[in-house]
């Protein structure tokens, strides 16, 4: 394992400043999610982690794509990455250095795809059918990450779209405490 860089201390201290924000932030409750932004989101889309993990869901302006979301949290690295729903595993890629790294994208229903990236290591192939919730990979730091985190990306019909997670909007842009339910 490399040692810890100073880029990486920085970074520790960037997340702890986040995660210490967050307690200000409040969580949007699901009565704030418009009839409307449900029906455009049919394919429900959960929170891609274990059953009660908390995580800080991070969006920023200069995020790319920008309405990525990056989960993080202290010990992220090894985690359990699930898939969001029910489909069919369309890209398993490593990019070395640079980049998403180790990148996955499962295709769901309605034009509906997830990306997930700089996994640790994969636990699906190429063309493997998923349910909601299967552990498609492991969290890691690998391409152009200073740290360990999950880069995730909801995507319609090839369009990067504001984040909701089990019909919940999270907060663009800034901070979202998680709680998954996914599989609970
Ligand atoms: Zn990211």
């Amino acid at each position: 394992m490399a040692p810890v860089s100073t880029k990486k201390r920085a970074l520790t201290g960037l997340l702890s400043a986040a995660a210490a924000s967050v307690a200000l932030v409040a969580a949007p409750t699901a009565s704030a999610v418009s009839s409307a932004d449900v029906g455009v989101q049919a394919v429900n889309l959960r929170t891609p982690f274990d059953c009660g993990q908390v995580w800080n869901a991070n969006t920023r302006t200069n995020h790319n794509p920008q309405n990525a979301v990056d989960f993080q949290r202290g010990d992220a690295l090894g985690k359990n990455v699930r898939s969001s729903a029910a489909g069919t595993v369309e890209t398993v890629r490593n990019l070395g250095n640079r980049s998403y790294g180790k990148y996955i994208v499962v295709r769901h229903a309605e034009g509906w795809k997830t990306l997930y990236a700089h996994l640790n290591s994969f636990n699906v192939s190429v063309g493997q059918s998923v349910s909601t919730g299967t552990v498609i990979g492991k969290v890691g730091s690998t391409g152009g990450s200073t740290g360990p985190h999950l880069h995730y990306e909801q995507i319609r019909n090839g369009v990067v779209q504001r984040a909701v997670l089990n019909g919940v909007a999270i907060r663009y842009f800034g901070n979202t405490t998680i709680t998954s339910s996914t599989g609970c």
